[in-house]
């Protein structure tokens, strides 16, 4: 079949729009009598208990990757004669549930706000395995992290250094710090922007990290742990890694002379499928490599290789989740192709949901994938764009994809990869109430975060209290 004209280049008309490709579906994921299922759970019994939109977490995927991409780096790193820490970044998705999940897989967390901090804490993970992360972190985020007792805060500029102590003073502990640089190193899929001074609001210069170091150690409340960088997200190779980790290291060389320099945080932002026309690296080949180049470029500056840290969220939650929704309208639009004359015509599949459940394609021109996810269909393969509900133009949820031709209301559609960055960014725009997330496992759902309902949206509305009787 002709490709639609309108279909960007990358996306090949499929042979049969209802298959799925594996790289794109969390491991339980198969098709049974034309039905999807996840879990052993199928997406009509979900439909029919919880409703569209709705958020589908893969349990045993996510906590099976999670192990997987734990062992990935420690494997490497035991292999050059040191050590890994993950830290599984809570940004990403973080529930109670989930935070369950990272620890009893053997992973740290990332928080990055005194809120992520309290949904960790709620979960009873042990406060010496969390990261706090941030550019302007409170004073009282500082004072709760400090008092928790937190294994690690990363620090994020030079003021910092000082309410980080002052917290430490008031508690009587000595705070284990990391120092967050700016390496110049910024990277996104395929390539990576190596310049000496990135215009971006985190972490300190490079070239300032030896004054910072200095005063953090003249402090007798703070424990210096070590360098922290993060490049970037959605890399799919190692070279920006690679460079990162040359630059810091130089640094942490020099800083080993005046005291102890244990570890070396790399940061995240391994790359997943989004599409079929996304290639990432194995999580083991890109672990392999920064331990390759970590060894090597410790041999070179005759230095022991630190403990490497990392904070992967989306290479370990992505491919767990996956968002039902349900086909409202469809509607055929005449399209100029921008050739003279020549239209054709795009299918707009509105559902259920949109930008408040999934913000990353209006957010960062993100591409997703779409399948029926209730029945099969021979029909031919159409071009679709699957909109929202919102009253917005750019509310879209997958910018192009092909399904059966025969796509119509009530059809249930699933598009995958939403475990990363769906629900943490939601929002309650045009008053949508965010949808609930549902656990699958061993053929059993269970709600693992409710959805909002409209007395949740109305409860914080100071106008409709006032009105309520006493
Ligand atoms: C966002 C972030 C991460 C996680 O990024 P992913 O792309 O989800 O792996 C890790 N570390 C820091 C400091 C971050 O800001």
């Amino acid at each position: 079949m002709a490709p639609n004209p309108l279909a960007p280049h990358w996306l090949v008309v499929p042979d049969d729009a209802n298959a799925l490709s594996p790289e794109l579906w969390s491991r339980t994921v198969t098709r049974s009598s034309g039905e999807l299922t996840v879990g052993g759970v199928g997406v009509g019994e979900l439909q029919s208990r919880y409703g569209t939109p709705l958020y589908v977490v893969d349990e045993l995927h996510a906590r099976e990757r999670a192990a997987e991409v734990r062992d990935a780096f420690t494997t490497a790193f035991a292999r050059v004669g040191s050590a890994a820490k993950v830290y599984y970044a809570g940004k990403a998705f973080l529930s109670i549930e989930i935070a369950r999940w990272m620890t009893e897989a053997g992973l740290n967390i990332d928080v990055c706000s005194g809120g992520e901090l309290a949904v960790a804490l709620a979960a009873d993970v042990d406060p010496g395995r969390l990261g706090f992360h941030g550019n302007n972190k409170s004073v009282g985020e500082i004072d709760r992290a400090v008092s928790v007792g937190v294994g690690a805060i990363v620090i994020d500029s030079v003021q910092e250094i000082e309410r980080v102590a002052e917290a430490a003073a008031r508690h009587g502990r000595v705070q284990r710090v990391r120092l967050r640089v700016n390496s110049g190193v910024h990277a996104h899929t395929h390539a990576f922007l190596a310049t000496a001074h990135e215009d971006q609001k985190f972490g300190i210069a490079l070239g300032d990290a030896a004054d910072a170091v200095a005063r953090i150690r003249s402090n007798p409340g703070l424990d210096f742990v070590g360098l922290h960088c993060h490049i970037g997200s959605q890399i799919f190779g190692s070279d920006g890694f690679a460079e990162s980790a040359a630059r810091l290291l130089a640094v942490h060389a020099e800083l080993l002379a005046e005291g102890p320099v244990p570890e070396l945080n790399l940061g995240g932002g391994f790359g997943i499928a989004y599409t079929t026309s996304d290639d990432p690296s194995p999580i083991g080949e890109l672990a392999d490599r920064i331990a390759d180049v970590v060894a090597a470029g410790c041999a070179t500056l005759d230095i022991p290789v630190p403990v490497v840290a990392f904070e992967p969220g989306r290479a370990i939650i992505g491919t767990a989740g996956f968002t039902l929704y349900t086909v409202g309208t469809t509607k055929d639009v005449l399209v100029s192709t921008g050739d003279e004359g020549v239209t054709a015509v795009r299918r707009y599949v509105s559902v259920d949901g949109g930008m408040s459940d999934n913000a990353r394609p209006a957010l960062y021109g993100a591409d997703y994938a779409v399948r029926i996810a209730d029945r099969v269909s021979d029909a031919q393969p159409e071009l679709v764009r699957v909109a929202g509900k919102h009253c917005e133009s750019g509310d879209i949820v997958v910018d192009a994809d092909y399904l059966p031709g025969d796509v119509r209301p009530g059809d249930l559609l699933a598009v995958p990869v939403t475990g990363a960055y769906c629900w943490s960014l939601a929002s309650n725009y045009n008053y949508l109430g965010r949808p609930p997330v549902v656990a699958v496992r061993d053929g059993a759902s269970r709600v693992i975060v409710r959805g909002e309902t409209e007395a949740d949206l109305l409860a914080r509305d100071a106008g409709f209290r006032e009105g309520a009787s006493a």
